[in-house]
């Protein structure tokens, strides 16, 4: 089993990443790799900058496989924002229903065919001392005129697939991890893992 320590400290992607890798990977977290207190600054400008800062930070205290995972939202109509301040939308700290209030109020007046959307989530892998690799992912969709459904996190009941006709949130699990951007980005990492 290939073991890796997960640069994450939300307990969401942790738990989707898991679900995603499956048996064959064992995740382990940044506590249990033995890091105490550690604070990455995310101010990369992109997620590839971002995904290998939070790797390097966690590789270099534990010298451990690393995994690390940065992802956002890109609106179409924002010109590809909130992107990398996606966690941070609303301000420092911002709650995910702040975030999304703050989405829908950017949004309003826009026409169902100009709220086109993306999820991107680049995953970083540091392994022996080796340069960072990075595999990518994206899942398009729409941003809903509200919020709808439970599950998932944050921006999902507002992230709206045409072709289920549901959000994000209103999916179960498992369907959401066959199509979501940290699935897609995942597969490409399983895929290299298998060569
Ligand atoms: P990060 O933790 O710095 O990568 O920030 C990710 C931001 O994107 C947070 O606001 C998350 O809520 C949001 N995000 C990332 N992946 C997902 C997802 O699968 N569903 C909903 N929101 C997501």
């Amino acid at each position: 089993m290939k073991k890796y320590v997960l640069a994450s400290q939300n307990k969401h992607k942790a738990e989707e990443i898991k679900q995603i890798l499956g048996s064959d990977y064992e995740i382990i977290t940044i506590g249990e790799a033995g890091i105490k207190n550690i604070e990455i600054i995310e101010d990369g400008l992109t997620f590839e900058e971002n995904a290998v800062k939070k790797a390097a930070a966690v590789y270099e205290r534990c010298k451990l496989p690393t995994i690390a995972d940065d992802s956002g939202l890109c609106v179409d109509y924002l010109d590809g924002a909130p992107g990398v301040y996606t966690a941070r939308y609303a301000g420092e700290n911002a709650s995910d229903s702040e975030n999304i209030k703050k989405l829908l109020r950017a949004l309003s007046g826009a026409a169902p065919e100009q709220r086109g959307a993306k999820f991107v989530c680049v995953i970083a892998c540091i392994e022996d001392g080796g340069a960072p690799r990075l595999y990518r992912g994206e899942c398009p969709g729409f941003i809903a005129e509200s919020e709808s459904g439970r599950s998932g996190f944050g921006y999902d009941p507002v992230f709206f697939l045409p072709e289920y006709n549901k959000t994000l949130a209103e999916l179960p699990p498992e369907q959401k991890n066959r199509l979501s951007h940290r699935y897609r980005a995942l597969c490409e990492f399983k895929k290299a893992k298998s060569v």
